[in-house]
Order: structure tokens, then sequence, then C-alpha cells
């Protein structure tokens, strides 16, 4: 059944919130992320269109990030201390509450699909390491070698990061620019609304550069980096990812839409508030079934972008949704 304008339909996605400096954004560069934003929007917005689901649309979307080598999910993702790339993803359906969700796997090019596939054929919500590779093998998901997720430039970023014994969420501009300070948080998220009604979110990402022993963070815990239900709203997080467990981000954010009635900015400005309180930052985009959203961040930058019924790609990374480029 295709879609009607009547209908609201939206896709809004995130690349990773930071301290992203302007002076040190190099033009080819940034040009580059609002392409792939803008790609991953079109993609995403494709299968709303056509009347596909919420959640086949946050797949689409963020596949086309994770393939991408500029974000620090899938084939761009960062080197753990010992010089792996753990990725971990989840996903989550506003309609049914179903959630899926893999953590530290090193094998699965489309960490997203894998998290699906949980949700969609197994028991479980979170699968981990070997085991969660394994069970996408038999789901016949791509399964890669672990060095396809080699690039030199995240391979630099480890050996920087070791020499100066940082876990660093830092992934990406700072070995550009040769600046420490420079940091940025390069999670790739979606949250999505279809013809139904019906909410989506997903989040996926390779973590911190230099992590060590199995460490987790928020993205593949369902109420932390990603939460959907249609009474509320759709979230998926990026930043500090243990400030966010420890705040259940996605779910704080949409208790307080829901039990509180607040705006969606309100809630979502209040969860990084209290983040904050606790020495973490970040961003949170977050949907609602009305299409309604938000794109709040308290970084200098979030790589982000937002699309609906026109199919006009809007995409930006520094303060003021009024600066979104359109492409
Ligand atoms: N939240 C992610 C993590 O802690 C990092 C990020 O958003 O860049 O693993």
């Amino acid at each position: 059944m295709p879609a009607t304008d009547d209908r609201p339909l939206r896709l809004v996605i995130h690349g990773g919130a930071g301290a992203v400096r302007r002076d040190r954004l190099k033009p080819e560069r940034e040009r580059v992320f609002m392409q792939v934003l803008a790609q991953s929007l079109h993609a995403g917005h494709a299968v709303l269109a056509a009347g596909g689901s919420s959640i086949d649309a946050v797949i689409a979307a963020i596949v086309i990030m994770e393939d991408s080598p500029v974000f620090n999910a899938g084939k761009g993702a960062v080197f753990s201390h010992e010089g792996y790339n753990e990725l971990d993803a989840s996903i989550m359906d506003g309609a049914t509450r179903m959630a899926g969700a893999v953590a530290a796997v090193t094998t699965i090019r489309n960490p997203i699909r894998a998290a699906h596939a949980v949700m969609m054929h197994s028991r479980h919500v979170l699968l981990i390491g070997r085991g969660a590779e394994s069970f996408a093998a038999e789901q016949a998901l791509e399964i890669v070698e672990p060095s396809y997720f080699y690039t030199q430039r995240r391979w630099d970023q480890l050996q920087k990061a070791i020499a100066k014994e940082r876990i660093t969420l830092d992934h990406d501009l700072d070995s550009d620019s040769g600046e420490e300070n420079n940091e940025k948080h390069g999670t790739v998220g979606a949250v999505a609304l279809d013809y139904r009604g019906n909410l989506a979110a997903g989040t996926s990402t390779g973590g911190l550069t230099n992590k060590r022993f199995g460490r987790v963070g928020d993205t593949p815990i369902i109420g932390a980096g990603t939460y959907a239900d249609n009474q509320s709203v759709a979230v998926s997080a990026t930043g500090t990812g243990e400030m966010f467990i420890r705040s259940a981000a996605g779910f704080y954010t949409a208790a307080q839409i829901k039990l509180q009635n607040k705006s969606l900015f309100e809630a979502a400005d209040h969860t990084l508030a209290e983040i904050a309180t606790i020495g973490g930052e970040g961003g949170l985009i977050v949907l609602n079934a009305q299409g309604d959203y938000t794109m709040c961040f308290n970084t200098s930058g979030m790589f982000r972008g937002v699309i609906g019924n026109d199919g006009v790609a809007r995409v930006g990374v520094f303060s003021g949704d009024e600066s979104l480029a359109v492409y």
C-alpha cells in the first residue's frame, strides 16, 4: 500500500555527537559526511514511501552508514586495545516493543541486520560475541573476515590512543587535524515513523577506541542507546555510553514524554542535563507517532539529518537545525 501525503512519514538519523570544531572540519571531509547522511536518509525514505515498515527503514538507513568508512559503525568501526573491531547494535519495534541486539561481534558485516535477526528469529534480546556470530551465520547474514573492518585511519587512531593511554570516544577528526581535543563520537542511529503510524529505533557502533576487557557501551542496551514505543517515542542515542546506561537514557526520555507530557525537546534536553551531572555528554534523536522530532545534543556538534513526506534530505553537524543543508 503506497504512502499518502496525509499520513506523516519521518526518518531522523544521527552519525554521532561530539566536540566537532568548524575550523577543524575540512570542507571536503564535511561534504563526504553529508553525502553519506543524505544517502542514508534517501534509502530509508524509499522504504517508507513505498509503504514499508519503520523497522525496514531504520535498517536501510543504518546499513548505508555501516557500509561507509566514515562513521564509527560497521566498516568504519574503531579498534579495541587488542586491535579488534568489536561491534554493537540494537533495534526496537515501537508497535510490539520487540527488540534485538548484538554486542562485541567481530565478523558480522552489518550488525544492525544481526540485531534484527535476534529480534525476529530468536527468543532472546541480546546475543554477544561468538554466539551472536554463529547465530548470524545460521541466519545467512553476511559474515566477513575481521580484516574487512581494517581502515588505516582507525588503526592510526588506536596507536595514538595507546601512546597516550587514553580510552577515547574520539575516533575521527583528531587524526585529520592532529588535535587531541577535537572529540567526536561516531555511532550511528535512526528513528522512523511509517504510514501505519508505527515507530522504530536502531543504533550501531564500534564503541570506543582503545576499549578493553570486552567493554560494551549503551548502543546495544535496550532502554539506554535505543528505545521505541508507539505510546511515547522512538529514541537513538550517541555519546559517553557508560553514563547513558546509568541514566537509562532512551527509556528515561520516553518516560518523561509518556508520564509527564513533556515535549520531545524538553525530555531529551533534560535527559542530557541529567547525563551531564554524572560527567557524560552526547546526543539523542527522538520521534513520535505524529512525526514530531527533536535532534538534541550537548556537544558542539552532532552529525544528523531528517527527511519527511516531501523526500527532501536535510543534513548538518553544527548547532541550529535551521542550518541544515538540503541534499
Ligand atoms: N555510545 C557509544 C558507546 O559508548 C559511543 C558513541 O556514541 O560514539 O559505545
